[in-house]
């Protein structure tokens, strides 16, 4: 490795880290400040708070659109609103993009395949990795990081795919301001009909879910019931959220009140 490969290197992990250790604090500082409203909204989940959200599609490593056949802006759009309407009917949160930003984008840059094809091993582990630093890179920033990320925008990545096609969407939880969902996790095809039509998946919520705190709030990654958020597979899951779940969601650094 010359030296200025690894000037770079360390670079790299500098910023990594840094991101991970704003992030990891401004967690547990939100959580702890968060606590009365949180026993607050295990009652009443009230008032409205908001929650900002941006969709950041990817090209592929030549610049070319992920999908030949699909249009990603509309699914992601769909999605964007599917995840806007499960929030604001079970947790009473608005969903918003950021500033004056539309709330999907397509990132004009060419990335490399480890971003396309994350591994999600987990927070912590997946800090180091090529894939994260480019998220890091291309996420959307705000000022909220002098409160150590309250109140910051998520940025939810379209991919080509997660884990070999093992999962559709991978959030890092609440130590990261990012998460991603593939392509497979944007929507799915229906088998029940005659006509093949291509369903809005709930994978989207169900992250920003994971990134919100849910489900480690209640010491388990995935809900049991299949009508809820947070069960694991997506062509099964529904849309409900329970009680502790709710004032997870509510209490997370990213749900504010103004
Ligand atoms: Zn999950």
């Amino acid at each position: 490795m010359g030296f200025k490969s690894f000037v770079k290197k360390v670079g790299k992990a500098i910023g990594s880290g840094l991101d991970t250790i704003i992030n990891t604090i401004g967690e547990i500082g939100g959580r702890l400040i968060g606590l009365p409203g949180f026993i607050f909204d295990l009652f009443v989940p009230w008032p409205r708070k908001k929650l900002r959200l941006r969709i950041l599609i990817l090209k592929d490593e030549n610049g070319d659109p992920l999908s030949d056949t699909r249009d990603l802006v509309v699914e992601s759009r769909a999605a964007y609103d599917l995840a806007r309407t499960i929030l604001r009917r079970e947790a009473n949160v608005k969903l918003i993009s950021y500033g004056n930003l539309p709330r999907v984008e397509v990132l004009d840059v060419n990335p490399p395949t480890a971003a396309l094809e994350p591994r999600c091993r987990g927070p912590f582990i997946d800090t180091w990795g090529a894939a994260n630093w480019f998220y890091v890179q291309w996420k959307q920033y705000s000022v909220s990081i002098l409160l150590l990320g309250n109140g910051a925008p998520i940025s939810a990545f379209i991919v080509r795919e997660i884990e070999e096609g093992k999962n559709v969407g991978c959030s890092p939880g609440a130590f990261a301001d990012h998460l991603v969902v593939s392509l497979a996790g944007l929507s799915f095809e229906s088998n029940d009909d005659v006509d093949v039509t291509r369903v809005t998946s709930t994978t989207l919520a169900h992250e920003i879910g994971h990134s919100c705190g849910l489900n480690y709030m209640g010491f388990q990654e995935h809900s049991d019931k299949k009508n809820n958020l947070m069960f694991a597979t997506q062509k099964e899951r529904g849309t409900n959220l329970n009680r502790l779940q709710i004032a997870g969601l509510r209490n997370s650094r990213f749900v504010t009140y103004l």
